[in-house]
Order: structure tokens, then C-alpha cells, then sequence
């Protein structure tokens, strides 16, 4: 008897073994649910990860449909980024369905980099999700905010180094040299933005507020009712009379929204306002395929367009 529970010991100290030393000879698979995080895991974790995402920048995250696919990318994977704020909430049907006991909530290879962001448009009442509203707990697109990049990084570093703790030093030079670099285009973005502070836009989805709000622009209003309501005849038409009497030049369009609808708003309100598809994510529009390019991508356009 004492002899099967030493050697039980001893099998399941050489598994305990086997199973912290599993990362330090390969890379360590890592899927993200959206490209923004995709791409900024790239950034901290260089050659030591091999990273893939469960959508493409050009879907609707909150109505990403869950595949096959994604739970044969999950059934692999040494950990699952997801942003959280019930804009990835599918991932949990996902990796159910992947039966990846290491990447379930609460496990170490689960990492929500949501912790320590500030959150905007927070309601104030009580949102109830039948009623179709999909941004719930305050509005989850935080990623497109650069500034917001260090936090971002911060959580990703911390949760990588949980599966591969080694390697800590060198996500953390990773992260340090993306966010030098950031910071130098950080300066050049501010600079570009500079002579459009208080621009104003209407937004089809209110995926730019973080954006925006970094930049000193203002959302005068959506097109859709609340977030994730399709647009109603009545609201179109306060939008349109909004947009005259504010002189708004913009309408912020994503790629899986309804341009031509955009265009008909922005050519009923008229003084040369246009819709605009933009980088809402990386990989959105051509040309966004890094983080730091969907940013340059957005600034870029909305300089021109609000001059
Ligand atoms: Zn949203």
C-alpha cells in the first residue's frame, strides 16, 4: 500500500513536473478572441507565442457565431485572451464545446485583459439584455484607445507569465519596446489631431468612444437606437436634424454595418457630410492589419475629414 502511494507520488510529481516545464521548449499557442488582441499579444509575446484569433476584423464581435473552427483552434491552446465586457461572451460556448480544461473560466490560461481600465458609458440603470442591448456593463471597446495600450499589455504580460513564468523578463522587454514605439506615434497622432479638437461625429455603432475620447473629439449621436438596435425610421430623423443644426461632417461606419444607410443619413443632412468605414478593429479595412496601423488608419482619416 505504501509502496502504490509512493509511487503515485512520485508519478504525479513527474506530471506536475512535466506540466510547468511543458511551455519552456515550444511556444505557447495562444488564441485571442478579436485581432486588436491578436495583434498586441504579438507585440508582448514576439517569438515566444504562436498567436490566432477567433474572428476577423471585418465580423460584428457581439454576434460572432461559433464554429467548429474556433474550437479546434481552442482544443490546442495553452491560453484564450478575450476582452470581456459580454463582447466575447460566445467564447465560453466555444471552449465548452473544445473541452480545454486549461482555458475554462477561472483557470490559469483564461485571460481577461478588461482589469484596471476605466469604463465609459457605464449605465446608470439597470440594462436588460432582452431588451437587445449588447453593451450591458458599459461599453466594451476599450481597445481602440492607444493610451489604454499599457494596461492592455500589463494584463496579457501577467497572464502569459502564469503558463510560462521563465519567460516574464522577456515579455516585459517586449511590452517596453511596443510601448516606446507607441509612444512616438502616440505623439505624432496628437500632433495630427491637434487642429480637429472638438470635431464632432455620429457613429453607426458606438464602437469609437474610448478613440475618440482620447483625441478630444465628441459623439454627438448614433445611428442605431441603443447599442446593437437597428437604426427606427423616427430616430433617423432626429440624427439627420442633429447633424444639420451641429454641422457634423462624419458618420463612423463598420465594414459589417449598413453603408448605404450611412450615406443616405449623411447626404440628407447634407453640407458635405460623408460615411466613413473605418478601422473599428485591426484587419477592419485594408491596410489596418497591426494594431499600431489601425490607429494610424483612423487618425489619418479623421484629420482629413474634419479639417
Ligand atoms: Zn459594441
Amino acid at each position: 500500500m505504501r509502496r502504490t502511494l509512493v509511487m503515485v507520488t512520485a508519478v504525479l510529481g513527474l506530471l506536475s513536473l512535466s506540466l510547468t516545464g511543458a511551455h519552456a521548449d515550444r511556444k505557447l499557442r495562444v488564441v485571442a478572441t478579436i485581432p486588436d488582441l491578436k495583434s498586441l499579444t504579438e507585440a508582448v509575446g514576439g517569438d515566444l507565442v504562436e498567436v490566432d484569433t477567433l474572428t476577423r476584423g471585418t465580423q460584428n464581435f457581439h454576434e460572432a457565431e461559433v464554429r467548429p473552427s474556433m474550437m479546434l483552434k481552442l482544443r490546442r491552446a495553452d491560453a484564450l485572451i478575450e476582452n470581456g465586457l459580454e463582447l466575447d461572451t460566445w467564447a465560453d460556448v466555444a471552449v465548452t464545446g473544445a473541452n480545454n480544461p486549461g482555458i475554462i473560466r477561472g483557470s490559469p490560461g483564461r485571460i481577461e485583459i478588461s482589469r484596471g481600465i476605466q469604463l465609459l458609458e457605464v449605465p446608470t440603470t439597470r440594462v436588460d439584455r432582452s431588451m437587445g442591448d449588447v453593451h450591458p456593463l458599459g461599453n466594451p471597446h476599450f481597445s481602440l484607445d492607444p493610451g489604454l495600450a499599457p494596461i492592455i499589455t500589463q494584463n496579457i504580460v501577467d497572464g502569459l507569465s502564469r503558463l510560462a513564468p521563465d519567460n516574464r523578463p522577456a515579455f516585459e522587454k517586449n511590452r517596453q519596446a511596443f510601448l516606446q514605439k507607441l509612444d512616438g506615434e502616440m505623439e505624432r497622432w496628437t500632433k495630427q489631431m491637434e487642429p480637429v479638437r472638438g470635431g464632432k461625429v455620429v457613429v453607426y455603432h458606438p464602437d469609437f468612444i474610448y478613440f475618440l475620447t482620447r483625441f478630444g473629439l465628441v459623439q454627438v449621436g448614433m445611428l442605431e437606437d441603443r447599442p446593437g438596435i437597428p437604426p427606427s425610421p423616427q430616430h433617423l430623423v432626429q440624427i439627420i436634424r442633429q447633424m444639420k443644426a451641429e454641422q457634423v461632417k462624419v458618420i463612423l461606419v463598420e465594414p459589417w454595418n449598413d453603408l448605404k444607410l450611412a450615406e443616405r443619413v449623411a447626404a440628407e443632412a447634407g453640407g458635405g457630410a460623408k460615411a466613413l468605414v473605418m478601422a473599428n478593429s485591426v484587419g477592419a479595412v485594408k491596410g489596418a492589419d497591426n494594431y499600431i496601423a489601425a490607429i494610424d488608419y483612423n487618425v489619418k482619416t479623421l484629420a482629413q475629414v474634419l479639417k
